[in-house]
């Protein structure tokens, strides 16, 4: 530091500003107007009935997997190819994962094929995850759901904007599960959504994420209650109307930012064309939000020296994902499983900086970056 170019970078200015301000000075800070116009329009962004707000994506997913009465005893299938929180929310109710492979290097999605051979009379659930904001293959997935009488989860962390077929992504399944952590395409710093069709799901997520609660604090303060009962052993994943202002604030940007982030992998696509790397989804389905831009460097390229060499040139990088059956936590549980595209693609994948305000000088420094580090040594 300070990078060059840097992996993101939240495009803020003076209406998040603004928002917070208006916040303080109502002098009301947790749950209440501001809380509620977020999760009406995300509602409305989706296309669903309901949407709760809470503390993150992994709160979210928790608590659909809850709603959804997964526990001990049930598996769930998840990608291991996803950040660790997919499979983690899981493990907290006390069910196990079964990890599926993805479709290949062209697309980073889980494969259908998979999660049909990951099917067992435990199974409970399906936890997808759209990868970069990339659509899944929804429809064949949800088709195997139904036939094995499996709930589907979407982990839509990097897909807020996203649509397939018309449907916006989060929509497919019986909850969608959303993040606004600081790097995400709609960034609150920590934050995150739960959406849902189902009129069930959305009364136990608004329970369960205040202690199990039956009225809110904001109830009280309206005068539409005194007292509460306990009816469910609750958390607080709740969010607060600091963070639900600068949802309002980013939920304004949001179509033209991933537009922009669309721009800009098409221009990388343009300038990385040629090289020696492999550019996933280049022919992916429906409307992506380009959350990241991934390369897969070529089969036994030496991936910490590219990184070193992109870090030298003031280019700053990430890995998307170690893979999660990898991990000690679940390796000895999960060594068994076969996973050979998860385990090619994720020793040979580097994610490259991408967000709504790079220029196009940024994204010629990291192609050029690219070049450089992809040479021989000597
Ligand atoms: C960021 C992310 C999460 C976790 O989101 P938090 O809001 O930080 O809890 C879960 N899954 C994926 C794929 C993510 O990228």
């Amino acid at each position: 530091m300070p990078w060059r170019v840097p992996l993101a970078d939240l495009d803020y200015g003076e209406a998040e500003q603004a928002a917070v301000m208006d916040v303080l000075r109502s002098r009301w800070l947790t749950m209440g107007a501001v809380t509620r116009e977020l999760e009406q329009r995300f509602a409305a962004l989706v296309g669903v009935r309901h949407a709760v707000a809470v503390s993150s994506a992994t709160a979210a997913l928790h608590l659909a997997c809850l709603a959804l009465d997964i526990g001990p005893g049930d598996e769930v299938i998840v990608p291991s190819l996803s950040f660790v929180a997919t499979a983690n929310a899981v493990r907290y109710t006390g069910a196990q994962v079964r990890f599926a492979d993805v479709i290949g290097p062209h697309d980073l999605t889980v494969s259908p094929a998979s999660i049909r051979a990951q099917i067992t009379p435990r199974s409970k659930a399906i936890i997808v995850m759209h990868y970069a904001g990339f659509p899944c293959r929804m429809p064949e997935i949800v088709r195997i759901a139904r036939q094995h009488g499996l709930a589907v989860i979407e982990d839509a962390a990097h897909a807020p904007g996203a649509r397939l077929d018309g449907t916006a992504l989060g929509a497919w399944g019986e909850a969608g599960c959303f993040s606004f952590f600081s790097n995400k395409n709609l960034a609150t710093g920590e934050g995150g959504m739960l959406v849902t069709d189902r009129e069930e799901i959305a009364r136990q997520a608004r329970l369960l994420r205040s202690h199990g609660m039956t009225t809110l604090s904001w109830d009280r303060h309206q005068g539409h209650a005194h007292s509460y009962d306990v009816v469910g052993l609750g958390y607080n994943y709740r969010i607060d109307e600091i963070r639900a202002a600068l949802g309002l604030a980013q939920l304004d940007k949001l179509a033209r930012n991933n537009a922009r982030r669309r721009a800009i992998t098409l221009e990388y696509r343009r300038q990385l064309a040629g090289l020696p790397v492999e550019l996933p989804f280049q022919d992916a389905a429906g409307e992506p939000a380009y959350h990241i831009f991934p390369i897969l460097l070529p089969p036994g390229a030496d991936r910490a020296d590219f990184i070193e060499r992109m870090h030298t040139a003031g280019i700053q990088t990430s890995i998307h994902y170690p893979p999660i059956h990898r991990f000690r936590l679940y390796y000895r549980r999960h060594a068994q499983v076969s996973l050979p595209i998860t385990d090619d693609v994720t020793r040979r994948e580097v994610t490259l900086p991408l967000y709504p305000t790079m220029r196009a000088e940024d994204v010629s420094a990291v192609v050029a970056a690219v070049r450089g580090s992809l040479k021989d040594r000597g």
